[in-house]
């Protein structure tokens, strides 16, 4: 098949995208208009848990689109249910509200703070945020972001959303005043390149969140439903936050997404919070089937496995090339470079033949993956030596 500029021509411009367009995937395997096929350990951006066009969504997506797609969110629907049960039955929570993208849940988390902290703390509002965060792009998670540039982009934001430093507790306390509501945070800060938040920063925050009467929010959109090698990332530390949001893997592909809450923290009345496609069954039996999928025995043992294996091989990459080591929980890594050729090596990985390798560099001193948690170790193992070919020949 030729490549189509005309199709492109009508769409905005909002990336620099290359030419190519993917027709099928399978599995940790995209196949693009030429025929070639690429090695994905991007799966759209820790998305597709189960990587490429799984059976277990293909089989959801049919028998619920001939069944019921969408009765109104006005009236109940059994997979939302179910999944609602799922999730509070493997969480601290109690209260789901099912969302349609991270963004919207991490907007749903905002309201909700901000209206509890109306009904028990005097109208305090402000939401401590970090620095180089990333909590989604409508105008308030912009806000809430810390992503340099973002302050002036589309000024101005919505205020209340002081900046710390990750893993720097003085930097949270020295922010709190009367007005404050809630901490939000990232277990692992995704986009502003896997920099884990430590069990100490984590206990320490939910210490200062008790002390002063705040919500602590975690934002699991990119790390919750398994990517770190737990269901959900607060699991790691071992606290307990207050309210939780989930995108990403909890629908395996599709836009489905969720803002998880313990019940006194579950305020919204009648008429608060609402959205036409929210809780939809034909999203959220795939999330149930995603869900079950994740849960089964002995799949996270296997997450667990890959995920040794690909910070051991990481590792000795670094090793062997001089470079300042790998770092992530789970499924969720990135090699530091040495220097900044990450973009160099994502595009010679893609362009490499007969078949391509799709890497993803967040930042240009570092390479991120985050492959299917069904991922193989054939498949990891073949990443990580052609990515050692890959660098060769940038470097040479
Ligand atoms: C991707 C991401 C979001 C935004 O999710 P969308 O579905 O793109 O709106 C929010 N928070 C984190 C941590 C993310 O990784």
């Amino acid at each position: 098949m030729k490549f189509d500029r005309s199709g492109v021509d009508a769409l905005m411009e909002i990336t620099s995208r290359p030419e190519l367009v993917f027709i099928r995937g399978q599995g940790s395997w995209l196949e693009d208009h030429t025929g070639k096929r690429y090695l994905d350990f991007i799966q759209g951006w820790a998305v597709n848990c189960l990587g490429h066009s799984p059976a277990e969504i293909v089989k959801a997506v049919n028998e619920q689109a001939a069944l019921l797609i969408n009765p109104s969110p006005a009236f109940y629907n059994l997979p939302s249910m179910e999944l609602a049960k799922r999730l509070t039955g493997a969480s601290c929570f109690d209260r789901i509200f099912f969302a349609n993208s991270g963004a919207e849940a991490n907007e749903g988390a905002i309201k909700l703070a901000r209206k509890w902290g109306r009904l028990n703390r005097k109208g305090a509002f402000k939401i401590i945020t970090f620095e180089h965060s990333f909590h989604g792009r409508t105008i308030a998670t912009m806000s809430a972001s810390g992503k340099p540039g973002w302050d002036t982009l589309y000024a101005p934001q919505v205020e209340g959303f002081p900046k710390a430093r990750l893993n720097d507790l003085e930097s949270v306390r020295a922010l709190i005043d009367d007005q404050t509501v809630a901490i939000m945070l990232e277990p692992v800060q995704g986009e502003a390149g896997v920099i884990p938040a430590t069990s100490e920063f984590m206990h320490g925050l939910r210490k200062l969140a008790d002390e002063h009467g705040l919500l602590l929010i975690v934002d699991e959109v990119q790390t919750g439903m398994g990517r770190t090698g737990k269901l959900f990332a607060y699991e790691l530390s071992g606290v307990t936050p207050d309210i939780m949001t989930l995108g990403k893997g909890i629908g395996g592909g599709v836009p489905l997404a969720a803002l998880c809450a313990r019940e006194a923290v579950s305020c919204f009345e009648h008429g608060d919070q609402g959205g036409t496609y929210n809780g939809n069954p034909l999203m959220t039996a795939v999330g149930v089937a995603v869900f079950d999928a994740l849960t089964a025995t002995g799949f996270m043992d296997a997450v667990n496995a890959r995920a040794r294996q690909l910070s051991e091989g990481l590792m000795a990459l670094s090793a062997k090339w001089g470079m300042k080591g790998e770092r992530g929980e789970g499924l969720l890594r990135a090699l530091m470079l040495d220097r900044d050729d990450g973009p160099a090596i994502v595009e010679a990985a893609r362009d490499w033949t007969p078949e391509g390798m799709l890497l993803n560099a967040p930042r240009p001193g570092l390479l991120r993956f985050m492959p299917s948690l069904n991922v193989t170790a054939q498949e990891i193992d073949l990443m990580l030596d052609r990515l050692d070919e890959v660098i060769t020949k940038v470097r040479r």
